[in-house]
Formats: C-alpha cells, sequence, structure tokens
C-alpha cells in the first residue's frame, strides 16, 4: 500500500506557511514504514530539532482505480479517518531552499500515524462538511471541516489517479489546516473525528 499526501489544502495554513495557493493539488508519497503500530508512542527522532504536527483526514482507497473522473471518485472510499502528517520541518525548510526533495522531512519512519478506527461515510452526519480536531495537552490546537478544503476528496481522487493507480488500502492524506505547531517530547495528541475521539498518541 502507498500513503498519498496532499500538501496546501487549506487556504489558512498556506498563508501561515507563506506558500502560494495551489492551481491543483500538491502530493507526495510517505511509505508504509511510516505508520505507527498500534498503541506504540512516538518516538522524537534524533536528526530534527523541529518535528510539527499536521492533523490531517485521512481516506482509505477501498478498489483499484486510474484516471478516475471526478464524478465517479466517490465510489472509490466508503471510510475515513484521521492522521498526523508528523514534518521535521527544519529539514523541510532547507530542503525546499534548496530544491530537493521532501523525503527526509516527510516520509521518515513512523511520521504518518493513522486512526485504528475509521468512519463510514454512511454514518457521517454530513459527508461534505466532515468536522474534525485535535487537542494537544488538552487544549484546543488545530480544527476544521473537510467544506473549507481547496480540493474536495473526489478533486483530489480523480487528480491523483491521473498520475498513478489507486488501489485498496491506499490511505490519502488530505492536508492540514492552520494551527500546526511544534511536538516536545510528553507531549499528548488527541484527534477527533466529529465528536468521536479517534487517536491518542504520545510523544517520547
Ligand atoms: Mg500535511
Amino acid at each position: 500500500m502507498k500513503i498519498i499526501c496532499i500538501g496546501r489544502n487549506y487556504v489558512n495554513h498556506a498563508k501561515e506557511l507563506n506558500n502560494p495557493l495551489p492551481e491543483a493539488p500538491v502530493f507526495f508519497l510517505k511509505p508504509e514504514s511510516a505508520l505507527l503500530p498500534k498503541n506504540h508512542p512516538f518516538f522524537y527522532p534524533d536528526f530534527s530539532n523541529e518535528i510539527h504536527y499536521e492533523t490531517e483526514l485521512v481516506v482509505r482507497i477501498n478498489k483499484v482505480g486510474k484516471n478516475i473522473q471526478e464524478k465517479w471518485a466517490y465510489t472509490y472510499w466508503d471510510e475515513i479517518g484521521i492522521g498526523i502528517d508528523f514534518t521535521a520541518r527544519d529539514l523541510q525548510r532547507k530542503c525546499k531552499e534548496k530544491g530537493l526533495p521532501w523525503e527526509i522531512a516527510k516520509a521518515f519512519d513512523f511520521s504518518a500515524p493513522v486512526s485504528r478506527g475509521f468512519v463510514m461515510k454512511q454514518d457521517l452526519p454530513d459527508p461534505e462538511n466532515i468536522r474534525f480536531r485535535m487537542e494537544l495537552n488538552g487544549e484546543a490546537a488545530q480544527a476544521a471541516t473537510s467544506k473549507d478544503m481547496i480540493f474536495s476528496i473526489d478533486q483530489i481522487i480523480s487528480y491523483v489517479s491521473q498520475f498513478m493507480t489507486l488501489k485498496m488500502g491506499d490511505l490519502i492524506f488530505t492536508g492540514t489546516p492552520e494551527g500546526v505547531g511544534e511536538v516536545k517530547i510528553s507531549d499528548s495528541l488527541v484527534c477527533y473525528l466529529e465528536d468521536q475521539k479517534m487517536m491518542e498518541l504520545t510523544v517520547k
């Protein structure tokens, strides 16, 4: 399986990092080794001094597809979860300055914790307006709704599938809203989808 991550998909997040708004979805990959095993803490990696959290809705692809038309994209996913796109912002900044790929900043081991449970699309109050949030040490850190995305889930699926075949079990991180920030050792992150607690993580 592969993990596809969308960058700059919320206006206010693009602004907070001084990035231009994209004309098409920007995406990159994380390998399967970026998943965090069940009940494991996130160990702060020693190659970075600035690890940021990015809380994101995560879509699971349910069948193989290529060149998917936007109008049919909804049939390629029926479950949504939540994840953290951990980012070594210091390394990413250096990569960006030099025009280098982002892998060392984005694709490292355990950089993509995903909730164990997913919510079925039909169980959402409104699939066009999926609310999610993350609390850092008990305080609101990020909150948004899928309505605020620049590119919708269906547009993302259609776009990405022009370039790479999507397969059952692939995960798409759909981008983070504003409010990204640093994590420190001993921080606790709790993620909610609608009002359901989906994932709890500790930084060690
Ligand atoms: Mg992200």
